[in-house]
C-alpha cells in the first residue's frame, strides 16, 4: 500500500478527463482522509500555465465545498498540487519533471517517494509517455504504478500491439487499466448480491432465467464532438468495454476468494466461452434530427456520409453449462429518451395451468442514475379477489441507505490503485478476449470485408430504432401486458 511519501503525477492535467474526473476524485479522497499522508500531486502537460491558472482549472468541477471545513480542505489541496509543463515525446522534458519530483522528495532523506502516474492522455501518446516515465521518472527506492485509460486499441490486433509496447516498460503488476464501470457501486455490489444470497444464487442460471438485457442510454448526441466518436462508434465506446465488464461479473462462476487474480481468472473464463458476435444478432442505428434536435450527420465534425452506429444492440451467447441458450442482449445508444444504465434479468414463465398470462419476474439492477434494485413479482390482488397482480420488492438506495455517501467511481478506483488492489482493473487477457468477441463485427461495420452495413435511423429523443422491440422479442423478452405501474412517490 502506498501509505506515506507518495507523489501522484497526472499527465494530461490540462485536459477534459483530468478536470472533470481525476482531480475531483483526488480532492474527494483527500477530503475524506484517504490520500497518503504528505501526498503531493503534480500536474503535467504541454500547455503553459502558472499555478493560479492550474488551480482554477483543476477545481472547476469540484462541488459541495460551501462549508468552512470544505473550503479549508480545498485550500490545502491547492497547496499540495503543483504543475510542470513539458512535452510527451522527448526525454529531456521528463528529466526536468524528474528533477522536480526529486525536489519534492527532498524532505525524505535518501528515500525516494512512491510514484503513481495517471495517464489522462489521448492514446496517440500513451506509449512514448509510458516509455519516458520508465526511463526518466521511475523511483528507484519507492513503488511505481501507472494508471491508463481506455481506449485500449481499436481491435484485437491494435490492442495486442498496445499491450506489448506498454509491457516493454511496465509490468502487469505495476499497471492499472481503468474501466470506470468497475468502480460503480451497483457493479461492485454484483459479487455480494450473487454470492452472499442463497436465493439469488439458486435462480442464477438457464433453468430460471429467460433473457438478460444490459442497457446504456444517454439523452444527448455528439453535439459538435463527433469527430472523435466517429472513429470509434458506440460498440467500442460502450459495449466492448463497459457492458462486457458488467456481463462478465454478472455471469462468472464463484471465485475461490476475493483476491484480484481469483476474480479476474473467473471473468476471463466466462468470456472465453462467448463466441464472436454474429451479424444476425446485431441491430445498428444512427440518430436523425427530431424535435428541434440535430441528427448525427448534422454534426459538422462528422463525415457527411458516415455509417458510424450511435446505437447498437448485440446478443451474446455463453457456451457453458450454466448459461447455454440464454441470450444476453447488450444495448447502448446516444440521443435517446432518457439517461440510464441498468441490468434487466427476465425470468421464465411460471408453469402454466393454474395461471395464464401472468407477468414474468424481472430483477432490475439500476446502475445509474440513483442506484436501485427491484424485483417485479406477482402477488394476490389484495381484497376479495384471487387474481395475481404484478408488483415489486424495492431496494432504492436513497430510501434504504439514508445519509450514506456513495463514492464516485474514480474515487473508488484511485484508492484501489493506491492500495495496489487490481480487482477492479482490467487484466491484459480480459482485453484480449473482449476484443476477440467484437473484432469481426467491428470490421464488418467498417466495411473491411465488403460493403459496410447502413445503420437504421431513429429520431433524437426516442427509445432507439423502431426495430428494437421486435429484436428483443426475438430473444424471448416479454413485456408484461398487464399495466405494471410504479407507485408514484416523491422518492421516485
Ligand atoms: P483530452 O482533453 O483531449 O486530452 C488531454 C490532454 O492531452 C490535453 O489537455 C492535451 O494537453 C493533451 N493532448 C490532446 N491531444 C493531444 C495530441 N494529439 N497529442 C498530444 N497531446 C495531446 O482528452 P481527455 O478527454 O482528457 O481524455 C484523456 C483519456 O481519457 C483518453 O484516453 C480518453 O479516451 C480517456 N477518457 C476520457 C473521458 C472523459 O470524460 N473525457 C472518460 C473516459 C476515458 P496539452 O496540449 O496541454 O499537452
Ligand atoms: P418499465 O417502463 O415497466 O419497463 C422498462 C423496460 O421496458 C425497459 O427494458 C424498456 O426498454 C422497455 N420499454 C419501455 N417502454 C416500452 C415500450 N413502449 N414498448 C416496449 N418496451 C418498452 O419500467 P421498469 O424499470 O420495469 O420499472 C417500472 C417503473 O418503476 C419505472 O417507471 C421506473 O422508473 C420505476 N421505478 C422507480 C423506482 C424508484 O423510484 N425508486 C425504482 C424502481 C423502478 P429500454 O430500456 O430499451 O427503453
Amino acid at each position: 500500500e502506498l501509505k506515506n511519501n507518495t507523489l501522484i503525477v497526472v499527465l494530461g492535467a490540462s485536459g477534459d478527463l483530468a478536470k472533470k474526473k481525476t482531480y475531483p476524485a483526488l480532492f474527494g479522497l483527500y477530503r475524506m482522509g484517504f490520500l497518503p499522508t504528505g501526498v503531493k500531486i503534480v500536474g503535467y502537460a504541454r500547455t503553459k500555465m502558472d499555478n493560479a491558472e492550474y488551480h482554477k482549472r483543476i477545481t472547476s468541477y469540484i462541488k459541495n465545498v460551501d462549508d468552512d471545513d470544505g473550503k479549508a480542505k480545498l485550500e490545502e489541496f491547492k497547496q499540495l498540487s503543483t504543475y510542470v509543463s513539458g512535452g510527451y515525446e522527448d526525454g529531456e522534458s521528463f528529466d526536468k519533471l524528474n528533477q522536480y519530483l526529486q525536489e519534492l522528495d527532498g524532505g525524505f532523506q535518501g528515500n525516494e517517494r512512491h510514484r503513481l502516474f495517471y495517464l489522462a492522455l489521448p492514446p496517440s501518446v500513451f506509449i512514448p509517455v509510458a516509455k519516458n516515465l520508465k526511463e526518466h521518472c521511475y523511483s528507484k527506492a519507492g513503488i511505481n504504478r501507472i494508471i491508463v485509460e481506455k481506449p485500449f486499441g481499436k481491435d484485437l490486433e491494435s490492442c495486442r500491439e498496445l499491450l506489448k509496447s506498454l509491457k516493454e516498460h511496465w509490468t502487469e503488476d505495476e499497471t492499472f487499466r481503468i474501466d470506470h464501470y468497475l468502480g460503480k457501486e451497483m457493479v461492485k455490489n454484483l459479487l455480494v448480491l450473487r454470492f452472499a444470497n442463497v436465493a439469488m444464487g439458486a435462480a442464477w442460471d438457464k433453468n430460471s432465467i429467460s433473457n438478460v438485457q444490459i442497457t446504456f442510454k444517454e439523452p444527448f448526441g455528439t453535439e459538435g464532438r463527433g469527430g472523435y466518436f466517429d472513429e470509434f462508434g458506440i460498440i467500442r465506446d460502450i459495449l466492448q468495454n463497459h457492458l462486457m465488464q458488467v456481463l462478465s461479473i454478472l455471469t462468472m462462476e464463484r471465485p475461490v476468494s476475493f483476491a484480484a487474480e481469483d476474480i479476474r481468472d473467473e471473468k476471463v473464463k466466462v468470456l472465453r466461452a462467448i463466441p464472436p458476435v454474429e451479424r444476425e444478432d446485431t441491430l445498428l442505428g444512427q440518430y436523425v434530427a427530431a424535435n428541434g434536435k440535430p441528427g448525427y450527420l448534422d454534426d459538422d465534425t462528422v463525415p457527411h456520409n458516415s455509417v458510424c452506429p450511435t446505437y447498437a444492440a448485440t446478443t451474446l451467447w455463453i457456451h457453458n453449462p450454466r448459461w447455454e441458450g440464454v441470450p444476453f442482449i447488450l444495448k447502448a445508444g446516444k440521443a435517446l429518451n432518457e439517461a440510464k444504465v441498468e441490468i434487466r434479468i427476465q425470468f421464465k414463465d411460471v408453469t402454466q395451468g393454474i395461471f395464464k398470462d401472468i407477468a414474468r419476474n424481472e430483477l432490475v439492477l439500476r446502475i445509474q442514475p440513483a442506484e436501485a434494485m427491484y424485483l417485479k413479482l406477482n402477488t394476490k390482488t389484495p381484497g376479495l379477489y384471487t387474481r395475481a397482480l404484478p408488483t415489486e420488492m424495492d431496494l432504492t438506495y436513497k430510501r434504504r441507505f439514508t445519509d450514506v455517501y456513495i463514492p464516485e467511481a474514480y474515487e473508488s478506483l484511485i484508492l484501489d490503485a493506491l492500495k495496489g488492489d487490481h480487482s477492479n482493473f482490467v487484466r491484459d487477457d480480459e482485453l484480449d478476449v473482449a476484443w476477440k468477441i467484437f473484432t469481426p463485427i467491428l470490421h464488418w461495420i467498417e466495411g473491411k470485408n465488403g460493403s459496410a452495413p447502413r445503420p437504421v435511423g431513429y429520431p433524437y429523443g426516442s427509445r432507439g430504432p423502431k426495430e428494437l422491440d421486435a429484436f428483443i422479442h426475438k430473444y424471448g423478452y416479454r413485456r408484461s401486458a398487464e399495466g405494471y405501474s410504479w407507485p408514484v412517490t416523491n422518492m421516485s
